[in-house]
């Protein structure tokens, strides 16, 4: 869509109304649970009987947590929502209702929109999401983006952080590391040609998959106690379980899920993979604690999902704190904590973590 002087439209040109009517027009049909959505004061809409309400938000700055450098408008639509999914994932619930508010610079074009909206749409539609409404307004400084996300869960099927009990055994779905070493490529500068290896790590940063099937069927089925995904990082996620249960824990970095791409990226970047996996960011795979009772069952599962499951460790008491078991020998946890925005006290003594700050400028969450 171009003006006649061949200069794209800008959202200037369309105005609010003009850009909400745009929405609207690329709506699927909405399910019957919906009895309003976009075009009225509020959203009304009905959850299953006997569900409860699951909800998420989140914030999404342009600078702070993406870069139109390496992620595109379509991309960026579809990651949204999909961190969005993946916190519903992580209470083993489903889910059903988005909301997205938008503040646009004047300077984005039409077609950027479009995009966005391109790959937000089908994010939505691979997970049954309808977009019930939102909020839109100019913007005079960077893009930013709030998805809230309604989901429903069964009584007794969802799962919280403070479940966790000393003896569980803990598994993380997939593999980590993948996306901070993904990230760490995108910023390479002036790099011209991506192995494949390259490729794989940057679409795991920029396309993440919510682990919706597990997350449900993990609380659907009471196998698990606790459960998180890995937004921050493993060691800063695990924290948070631990800090919620009042446990402690033991991992065996020996027993990390690593990707062959990741340890190929590794080699040559002096980035040692089993600590990109321990620090890790953004994987958005599930962390969970299970009795061992449930051991087998949960092999099982992860012998049929295509991400796996993999068994790093065990919930201790909350004296013995979280112990990282190296290759040799302890390795102190302190030195990989996840990324805080605001440089709290946890991630203040870290080198590493000032580093990571100043080439990254922030996390997705
Ligand atoms: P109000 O002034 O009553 O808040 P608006 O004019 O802001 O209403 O919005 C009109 C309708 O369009 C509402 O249903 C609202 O939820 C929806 N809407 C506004 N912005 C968006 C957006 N970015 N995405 C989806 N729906 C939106
Ligand atoms: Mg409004």
């Amino acid at each position: 869509m171009n003006r006649p002087n061949g200069r794209p439209v800008k959202i200037r040109d369309l105005g609010e109304f003009g850009l909400i009517a745009r929405i609207k027009d690329r709506l699927p049909t909405l399910p019957s649970s919906v009895i309003k959505g976009i075009g009225d004061d509020a959203a009304v809409s009905s959850l299953s009987p006997g569900k409860k309400l699951v909800t998420t938000v989140d914030l999404l700055i342009e600078g702070v947590h993406f870069d139109f450098s390496f992620l595109s408008p379509y991309l960026l639509g579809r990651k949204s929502l999909s961190v969005n999914v993946s916190d519903i994932a992580a209470m083993g619930a489903a889910p059903k209702f988005a909301f997205l508010s938008l503040a646009i610079p004047e300077r984005m074009s039409i077609a950027s929109l479009d995009e966005f909206f391109r790959g937000f749409l089908e994010t939505a539609a691979a997970y049954r999401i309808s977009l019930l409404g939102g909020d839109t307004s100019a913007s005079p400084g960077p893009l930013s983006i709030n998805v809230t996300l309604l989901g429903e869960g069964k009584k007794g099927a969802i799962v919280f952080r403070h479940g966790a009990k000393p003896g569980d055994d803990l598994y993380v779905t997939g593999t980590l590391g993948d996306s901070l070493l993904g990230l760490k490529i995108a910023q390479e500068k002036g790099k011209k040609r991506i192995s494949p290896e390259e490729e794989y790590l940057l679409d795991r940063h920029c396309n993440p998959t919510p682990r919706v099937r597990e997350g449900r069927t993990l609380g659907e089925r009471r196998l698990v106690r606790s459960m998180i995904d890995v937004s921050d990082g493993l060691l800063s996620d695990l924290g948070h379980i631990c800090e919620e249960s009042r446990v402690g824990a033991r991992l065996w970095v020996e027993r990390l899920p690593l990707s062959p791409a990741l340890r190929a990226a590794a080699v040559g970047r002096k980035a040692v993979d089993w600590q990109v996996a321990l620090q890790g960011g953004e994987d958005y795979e599930l962390l969970f604690s299970a009795p061992p009772e449930n051991g087998s069952r949960i092999q099982a599962l992860g012998r049929k999902w295509k991400c796996g499951v993999s068994s790093i460790g065990r919930i201790a008491p909350l004296e013995s704190g979280i112990v990282i078991e190296g290759r040799n020998g302890p390795v102190d946890p302190r030195l990989f904590k996840g990324y805080d925005h605001f440089g709290g006290p946890k991630s203040k003594k870290s080198f590493r973590e000032k580093e990571r700050k100043a080439s990254r400028g922030g996390s997705w969450k």
